[in-house]
């Protein structure tokens, strides 16, 4: 089989002569995506499979239990960024395989191939003009990353408590255990607050 889609390269492995990708693609979700000889061919290809880019792929795939080989590629924007590393590799934590996402990959693409959008801590700013509202900075908050998320992935936290005490007041997503907790209950459970995504 054969399969055209566009992609965003989320993270890149080693293995021995090859290299091993994880894609979130368009059309069938994320995969791992085999290139050959990726390295040693200082390959058209490889320059196409960076983490952080946005690409068209073609993929093949012989049998089922076959991985994907990666038989084309074509970059059309990438973003290196701190902020968009750490998105990427959160949509890399919170996604299973093949389970396309639209919501997400429209979310995921928009943050890679617009330019205009810049990152604080918590918030993206769109600094293209409005002619709308505006804040006195002249930027227009689009919202926190990490609840934009989390609320495409159906874990509003707009309607989330915290799983210990059901407190509403929730600082933290916990994306290995899949739950909320409020600032004083992550204190009490010890849990490492690096590990936890900080709402
Ligand atoms: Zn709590």
């Amino acid at each position: 089989m054969e399969y055209i889609t566009k992609g965003i390269i989320l993270d890149k492995k080693e293995k021995g002569e090859d290299s091993e990708f994880i894609i979130f693609t368009e059309d069938l979700g994320k995969i791992y995506g085999q290139a050959v000889s990726a390295r040693k061919i200082t390959s058209k290809l490889a320059s196409h499979l960076e983490p952080a880019s946005f690409s068209q792929l073609r993929l093949i795939k012989k049998s089922f239990k076959d991985d994907f080989k990666i038989a084309d590629a074509l970059s059309e924007a990438r973003k290196t960024d701190a902020e968009t590393i750490k998105i990427l590799e959160f949509a890399n934590q919170m996604t299973p395989l093949l389970q396309p996402d639209q919501s997400l990959f429209a979310f995921l693409k928009e943050i890679i191939k617009n330019k205009s959008l810049v990152y604080s801590q918590r918030t993206i700013y769109d600094q293209r003009p409005t002619y709308g509202q505006r804040t006195t900075s002249g930027q227009e908050a689009i919202c926190g990353w990490q609840k934009k998320i989390l609320k495409i992935l159906g874990f509003d936290p707009n309607e989330a408590a915290c799983d210990f005490c059901s407190s509403r007041d929730i600082a933290y997503f916990s994306s290995q255990d899949i739950m909320f907790l409020c600032r004083l209950c992550q204190k009490k459970s010890g849990l490492p607050e690096e590990k936890l995504l900080s709402l």
